[in-house]
């Protein structure tokens, strides 16, 4: 057997492993690159495998970094079964929805990506696809609804990737599954170096308190999916044992709303389905431009939730453009800001932004940024899932900055882990 890493890296995106077993291509994850252009170029690069011999797919989750690339395997020729579980499934179309809006009609478009979502088999946790003698499992990993690690079973060896792993008190996902004794595990580093900091509802809670006294304006650039629906559970939690404080809260991402949709179908298998249905059911959503016209001239106490998390795009700019003069106006950043995007820049304290449709804005108000809402585990949230059974195997570390990866590993190996830093194309056989 062959394992094969092309994405996610050198870099914390574009998730993409290859596995030849047998006969067999197969792939883990299909992931974008997502930052600046040069990490954005990474998706032309031609694979080293022809997309019409991948056999096929298995998709931990469906964040865009794991499931974007799909259509353009399709564009190109892939033609095999796409495994994942429903939850994913679901949420898999709303992401590709709006990725072909977003990217070149060149690069892939809504043909694929309906092609794409034909191609899916959804498999629930602990049902395993079987493909010739190899056995193919998935387990939860908390994280986002519906994502998972996924388990290998092949010529008697066993095989585990993390995908992206969830932290062990998230407020909604339930915690991750803990790793199996295994022979080789492929694991995601993107906290390797860091263990979280803060606590996410006093934060939100502080945050939603100094909007209500000095009747300010709120702006939180939230991920549409998972980020979006804790937060909104979070601020219906608050303000309804608050009654006090009367904010307004506005939603604005038609994708945020596809994705409240799939994470109210699939309620029962967050850890609160009762208060997230109540939350998602109440929160206004901003649909229409009148509505848009009149909220942009209101007065706060007002807080609007709007994606992308990291400014690379979406609705947020039109808020950010008119609030950008308002001193007493705060701008929210509870998610993970990767290297080059306008979100990134605003942490490290510039000021000036520009958009990635050349938007411009020059921010006079305050900027929160907070680690507490993350929706990965950390540094020992990471270590104790892959020590806890397993003190020979082998591991290769992926999906983090390079830092994140260097601490981690050298952590690992003093649990006696052998550990393997990949690099983009390099080929190992297991
Ligand atoms: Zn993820």
């Amino acid at each position: 057997m062959n394992i094969t890493f092309w994405g996610a890296t050198d870099e914390v995106t574009g998730s993409m492993t290859f596995l030849e077993i047998g006969e067999k291509l197969i792939l883990v994850d299909a992931g974008m690159a997502q930052g600046n252009s040069e990490v954005e170029r990474l998706n032309a690069l031609k694979l080293p495998f022809e997309e019409k011999s991948i056999d096929a797919i298995f998709i931990t989750h469906a964040h865009l970094d794991h499931s974007g690339y799909l259509p353009r395997l399709v564009k190109k020729g892939f033609r095999g079964h796409i495994y994942c579980t429903p939850a994913t499934a679901q949420l898999v179309k709303v992401i590709l929805d709006d990725s072909a809006s977003l990217v070149d009609e060149n690069f892939y478009s809504d043909k694929e990506v309906v092609a794409a979502c034909h191609m899916i088999n959804a498999r629930e946790w602990n049902w395993p696809v079987k493909i010739d003698d190899s056995t193919f499992t998935f387990i939860p990993a908390g994280h986002i609804l519906g994502a998972s690690s996924l388990i290998i079973e092949s010529e008697g060896k066993k095989i585990v990737f993390s995908g992206d792993l969830g932290r062990q008190d998230d407020t909604l996902i339930p915690a991750p599954s803990p790793c199996p004794e295994a022979d080789i595990i492929i694991m995601e580093s993107t906290y390797g170096a860091k263990e979280r900091k803060g606590n996410a509802e006093e934060e939100l809670e502080n945050f939603l308190l100094e909007l209500s006294r000095k009747h300010a304006v709120g702006i939180i650039a939230s991920f549409a999916v998972a980020r979006a629906q804790m937060l909104l559970t979070l601020i219906y939690e608050y303000l309804g044992t608050h009654p006090d404080n009367k904010i307004r809260v506005y939603m604005d991402g038609p994708m945020m709303k596809e994705a409240n949709r799939v994470y109210k179908r699939f309620a029962h298998l967050t850890k609160r389905p009762e208060d997230l249905f109540q939350a998602l059911d109440n929160i206004e959503s901003i649909d229409f431009v009148r509505q848009w016209n009149s909220i942009k001239r209101k007065e706060g106490p007002l807080l609007i939730i709007s994606s992308s998390g990291m400014l690379t795009g979406g609705r947020i700019w039109r808020h950010i453009q008119n609030w950008q003069h308002d001193p007493d106006a705060v701008l929210f950043l509870p998610g993970y800001q990767a290297a080059g995007t306008p979100g990134r820049a605003l942490a490290m304290g510039e000021r000036t932004l520009e958009g990635p449709r050349e938007e411009q804005a020059s921010w006079s108000g305050k900027v929160l940024v907070s680690e507490a809402f993350s929706s990965h585990a950390d540094q020992n949230e990471l270590i104790t899932w892959v020590s806890k059974e397993n003190t020979k195997a082998r591991v290769f570390l992926l999906h983090g900055e390079k830092n994140s990866k260097k601490v981690l590993e050298e952590k690992l190996k003093n649990n006696l882990l052998e550990v393997e830093v990949p690099f983009r194309g390099q080929s190992f056989k297991i």
